[in-house]
């Protein structure tokens, strides 16, 4: 197979900056989910790519440990400053391969570079520690160094940002990175890559601190990898199923490990919340990325002197979406990832309607070209319906009724995730109990989106462990040394 780039694409892509591009490699396509079209294909690394990977990033730990916290900061600063300049490029990258709106996906590129301007300017505050043994036995002094070499596996739904959460604080901390982005969505990352890797070498670092390696056979490159001892950390974000391998082959050398997994999020509307932020929050909350997002609302649950209200607004407000493909500027909504991933939200949203759930809008699957699915509003929901206990991951919005705040957070709190809650109400004590009670990583009290650079994200119980963002983000990248004196 040969080589080949849709003429849409940047003309200076890489398909993989490293390895041999040579069409004797085996590839693999990548195709655009608004056309069903091949947009290009990649080259399938595989263990000789990864071991001599790891090889290559354990050389760069030593050279990088002479860089001082300021010339990393600087790296990521200009890392930043690169990315901000080719925003466009990045983001028609990123729309055509994934397929979320052009608006959507210039905004995910400008949150990538903030990553990096954030963890740049963590790279020289990273802390220490002294103090005197209380019973004088001598000196205490705390340090931290970086982890060692790691391993960052993405998924598809955020192709650049969920990189970009790891690799900055992992830059930021001295350590170098072996990336596996998503097999669906590989080219803004090989970008992303290029663009790391050119600023790595203005600054006379090591090329090699960053490295793509794009497969279709991700859990084969865990287990070579993992198995090796020289890897020191796995970074994942993704399933909670696959998050479990990953945990158990981290056993074997214990591997420090970050598990940013799946979500359930309970929106819960109290009887007096502001009707309109609820109904605008909640349009966020569940169509941003097509629906397709960790911390998207999962489960509406309504008071149920407003649930009507709310629902047949809330039908209103998804009538305006305009779904089409995300290269069209007034686009809104675009197509599911893959046609699997379309049909398995249409089998959860027909299984749940046979089981007697009313439909307000949406429902169907359109007869067009591309993997697309319409915003969907289902009501009257059996309490033991499957919608409820999975993920959607699609732009379907389920509303249910309470009559109590005891008996809401209750039902929200009823999940085996614990990544983000939402909480509405003009009222203090019910915000106040909203910020205790909902029992997840991250509580969102009357915003629909609270996902910020300076903030720690992460979940609790199946939604996983470790921070990405704020001041913690950067810990997971460095093991604490204590010294005696
Ligand atoms: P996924 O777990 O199938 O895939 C994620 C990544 O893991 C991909 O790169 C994939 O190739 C790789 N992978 C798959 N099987 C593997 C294996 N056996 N060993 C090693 N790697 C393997 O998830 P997905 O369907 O691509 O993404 C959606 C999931 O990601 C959802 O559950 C979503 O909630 C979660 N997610 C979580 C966060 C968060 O921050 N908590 C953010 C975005 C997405």
């Amino acid at each position: 197979m040969t080589l080949f780039k849709d003429p849409q694409l940047p003309t200076d892509l890489p398909l993989d900056p490293r390895a041999d591009t040579s069409a004797r490699r085996e590839h693999f396509d990548v195709v655009n989910p608004a056309t069903e079209k091949t947009i290009a294909h990649v080259v399938n690394t595989e263990a000789e790519d990864w071991l001599g990977a790891l090889a290559r990033a354990v050389d760069t730990q030593k050279a990088y440990v002479a860089f001082t916290p300021r010339k990393k900061a600087d790296i990521c600063h200009a890392i930043y400053k690169e990315i901000m300049a080719r925003q466009e490029e990045f983001a028609r990258t990123m729309t055509l391969e994934m397929g979320k709106p052009l608006i959507e996906a210039r905004g995910e590129t400008a949150n990538t570079a903030d990553y990096f301007r954030w963890f740049g300017e963590e790279a020289v505050r990273i802390p220490g520690r002294y103090a005197q043994s209380p019973a004088g036995a001598g000196d205490i002094v705390v340090t931290r160094t970086p982890v060692g070499p790691v391993l960052a596996i993405t998924p598809w739904n955020f192709p650049l940002a969920m990189g970009a959460r790891k690799i900055a604080p992992a830059l930021a901390a001295g350590c170098p990175v072996l990336v596996k982005p998503a097999a669906e969505t590989p080219l803004s990352m090989l970008l992303l890559g290029q663009v790391i890797a050119d600023v790595l070498e203005r600054f006379s670092a090591p090329r090699n601190l960053i490295q793509i390696l794009p497969t279709t056979d991700a859990a084969k490159l865990s287990e070579t990898l993992m198995a090796d001892a020289r890897l020191r950390k796995i970074t994942f974000t993704g399933s909670t199923a696959v998050g479990k391998i990953l945990m158990r082959q981290s056993a074997q050398n214990l591997q420090r490990a970050s598990m940013e997994l799946g979500g359930n999020a309970p929106f819960v509307v109290a009887e007096d919340a502001d009707m309109e932020l609820a109904l605008s929050c909640a349009m966020q909350a569940k169509l941003r990325n097509g629906g397709e997002v960790c911390v998207a609302a999962n489960r509406f649950l309504v008071h149920e002197s407003i649930a009507n209200e709310f629902t047949q607004r809330l039908s209103e407000k998804m009538d305006k979406v305009v779904m089409g493909n995300g290269l069209e500027e007034d686009t809104t909504l675009g197509p599911m990832i893959t046609a699997a991933q379309r049909d398995r939200i249409h089998a959860l949203v027909t299984e749940t309607v046979e089981a007697g759930a009313t439909v307000h809008r949406g429902g169907e699957i359109p007869e067009q070209t591309g993997y697309f699915y319409p915003p969907t509003v289902l009501s009257g929901i059996p309490a033991d319906a499957r919608i409820l206990r999975e993920e959607i991951f699609g732009p379907v919005a389920t509303v249910s009724t309470f009559s109590t705040l005891d008996g809401a957070i209750e039902k929200a709190n009823d999940t085996e995730f614990g990544l983000a809650s939402y909480g509405f109400s003009e009222n203090v004590h019910t915000c106040q109990r909203f910020a205790k009670e909902l029992n997840a990583g991250m509580v969102g009290i009357n915003r629909g989106m609270i996902t910020d650079i300076a903030a720690p994200f992460g979940g609790i119980k199946q939604s996983g462990f470790g921070r990405e963002g704020g001041a913690e983000g950067i810990e997971e990248y460095l093991d604490i040394r204590y010294i005696g004196s």
